[in-house]
C-alpha cells in the first residue's frame, strides 16, 4: 500500500486570497507526503465559460477578461508569497499560462465557434492556474512540492470531450511511475488527456473524480476531500432546514446519493475508490483545526441505521422519453434499437422503465431533444407515439438494508399521500440501497420535506405552507 494520501481542495476552499494560507496550514498538519488535487478558484470555471460564449460575438472582450485575471493573480501572489524570487517565478508562469488561455480565446473568436476540443482546453486553464498558485504558495510556506500536470502524469481518458471518464488500465501504470511516494505533488483536477493527447474534461465538478482516479491509480491510503460544508447530510440543507449530519456512509450509499443529485460529490467519485477499498473522508474546511475528525467517512462497511434510510437526494435533471405502442413491452429488439441510437448520439441513459404499452427512458434534460430527434428522424414501426416529459424531479431515499426491511417505502408513500402529492412513478429494486419517486417539480420541495419529516423528525410537525411556492433549481 502506498504511503500517500490524496487530498483534494475544491473551488469552495478557494474563495478569498487568504484561503491559500489556510490550505498551506492544513497541508502542513498532515505532516506526510501528499498528492494534492486542486480545482479552479471559486467561480473561475463559470467565468471562462462565460467569456468563451461572449468572445465569439465580440473578440474585444478578451483583453479585458485577461487583464482582470492577471490583476487578480498579482494580488494573490503579492499577498501570499513573501519571497521575491519565488514570487517572480510564480508570476512568470502564471503570465505564460494566462497568455496561453488568451491565445485559445482568440482562436475561438477567430473561428467564430467553439469546438469541443478548444472548449475543454480553455476550461482546463482554471485548474492550471490554481496548481501554479498553490504549489508556489505551499513552497513559500515551507512545504516542498512539485506541480505535475495530468498530461505529464499520464491520466488518460476515453477521449469524450466535456464529460470524459478515466481509462484506468492505461493510466494506472503511468501515474504510479510518475509519483514518488516521498514527495508532495500538486495536480490540477478536472481534466485528463485522450489517447491522442487532447485535453478532455471530466464533467463539471470533475476534480473530485480526478482525485479519486489518481487515488485508484496509486492505491492511496485515503482520499480526503475538503469542502465548505459538514460532509453528507440527511438532505440538502438549503431545501430541508432540519437536515442532519451523517458521520458514515457505505460506498454504495454515497454513490447512489451522488447519482441522484447530492451535489457534494461528482457522481463518478466513488467507483474508483470502491474498487480499491480506499476510504473517502470528507472534511469541513470550517473545522480545519482538527484533521483527525472527518465530517463524513465513506468506506466498504455497510452499517444499518435503525430507521434504515440515511439520506434523501433529489435531482431536477431527469426527463422522460416515452415510446408508446401496443405491445412494445413484449417485442424483442425495440429497446436494443433505441439504446443503440442513443449511444450513437453519446446520450447517457439514466434509467429505463418498461410496460406492455410504453417504454420510458430517463435521460438528462439537456439530452431529451436530441434523443427525440434520433427516434423521429427514422421512425420505428412498432412505436406509434413518442412524447417527452419534463418539469419532473426524481426524489431518492438511500440506506443500506432498504431491500431487507419492511415498511420503509410505506413511510415514504404515506408521507407523500398525507400532502396529496401526485407520485408519477416509483422505482425500487434497481439497487439494494436506493428507491426513488418521480414527482412534478412543483411538488419537489414539499416531497423531500415531508419524507424527511416522516423518516427523521417524527417529533416535528411540518409547516407545509412554506413549500407552496417552489423555486426551480
Ligand atoms: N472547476 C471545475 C468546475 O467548476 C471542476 C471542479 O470544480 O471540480 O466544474
Ligand atoms: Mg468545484
Amino acid at each position: 500500500m502506498s504511503a500517500q494520501t490524496v487530498v483534494k481542495f475544491g473551488g469552495s476552499n478557494l474563495k478569498n486570497s487568504s484561503d491559500f494560507v489556510g490550505l498551506a496550514r492544513i497541508v502542513k498538519a498532515y505532516n506526510r507526503p501528499l498528492v494534492i488535487v486542486v480545482s479552479a478558484t471559486f467561480g473561475l470555471t463559470n467565468k471562462i465559460e462565460g467569456i468563451i460564449g461572449s468572445a465569439i460575438n465580440d473578440h474585444t472582450l478578451i483583453a479585458g477578461f485577461i487583464d482582470n485575471l492577471k490583476t487578480e493573480q498579482v494580488n494573490l501572489v503579492n499577498q501570499n508569497i513573501p519571497d521575491k524570487a519565488l514570487r517572480n517565478e510564480c508570476l512568470h508562469i502564471l503570465r505564460q499560462r494566462t497568455e496561453g488561455l488568451k491565445a485559445i480565446l482568440q482562436r475561438i473568436a477567430l473561428i467564430g465557434e467553439v469546438s469541443p476540443s478548444l472548449h475543454d482546453l480553455a476550461l482546463s486553464y482554471g485548474e492550471r492556474l490554481s496548481s501554479v498558485l498553490l504549489s508556489h504558495i505551499l513552497t513559500a510556506h515551507g512545504v516542498a512540492c512539485q506541480e505535475i500536470l495530468p498530461e505529464n502524469l499520464g491520466l488518460i481518458t476515453d477521449g469524450h470531450f466535456g464529460d470524459a471518464t478515466v481509462n484506468f488500465a492505461r493510466s494506472a501504470p503511468k501515474v504510479k511511475a510518475q509519483l514518488n511516494e516521498d514527495k508532495t505533488y500538486v495536480v490540477p483536477g478536472f481534466y485528463g488527456i485522450s489517447a491522442d493527447g487532447e485535453v478532455t474534461l471530466l464533467g463539471r465538478g470533475g476534480s473530485d473524480f480526478s482525485a479519486a482516479a489518481i487515488a485508484h491509480c496509486i492505491d492511496a491510503r485515503y482520499l480526503d476531500i475538503w469542502k465548505d460544508v459538514n460532509g453528507f447530510l440527511s438532505a440538502d440543507p438549503r431545501f430541508v432546514p432540519n437536515a442532519r449530519h451523517i458521520a458514515k456512509l457505505s460506498y454504495n450509499e454515497a454513490a447512489e446519493l451522488a447519482y441522484f443529485g447530492a451535489r457534494i460529490l461528482h457522481p463518478g467519485t466513488i467507483s474508483p475508490l470502491k474498487a480499491k477499498k480506499i476510504p473517502l473522508r470528507i472534511f469541513n474546511i470550517e473545522n480545519h483545526d482538527n484533521i483527525l475528525f472527518p465530517a463524513t467517512t465513506i468506506n466498504g462497511s455497510a452499517e444499518l441505521h435503525p430507521g434504515v434510510i440515511k439520506s434523501i437526494a433529489f435531482s431536477d435533471d431527469f426527463g422522460i422519453l416515452r415510446l408508446k405502442g401496443a405491445g412494445v413491452g413484449a417485442r424483442s429488439g425495440i429497446l436494443a434499437e433505441v439504446t443503440n441510437r442513443l449511444d450513437h448520439e453519446k446520450i447517457n441513459i439514466k434509467s429505463v422503465i418498461t410496460s406492455q404499452i410504453s417504454i420510458n427512458i430517463l435521460l438528462s434534460v439537456s439530452d431529451l431533444e436530441k434523443a427525440l430527434k434520433s427516434i423521429t428522424d427514422n421512425p420505428l414501426a412498432t412505436v406509434h407515439e413518442i412524447e417527452t416529459v419534463t418539469n419532473i424531479s426524481v426524489v431518492a431515499v438511500v440506506g443500506e438494508g432498504l431491500m431487507e426491511q419492511t415498511g420503509i417505502m410505506y413511510k415514504v408513500l404515506e408521507a407523500a399521500a398525507s400532502q396529496n402529492i401526485n407520485i408519477r412513478t416509483i422505482v425500487m429494486g434497481a439497487s439494494e440501497v436506493s428507491a426513488y419517486l418521480i414527482v412534478d417539480q412543483s411538488d419537489r420541495n414539499l416531497t423531500i420535506n415531508i419524507i424527511h419529516q416522516n423518516l427523521f423528525e417524527t417529533d416535528k410537525q411540518l409547516n407545509t405552507q412554506q413549500y407552496e411556492i417552489t423555486t426551480a433549481f
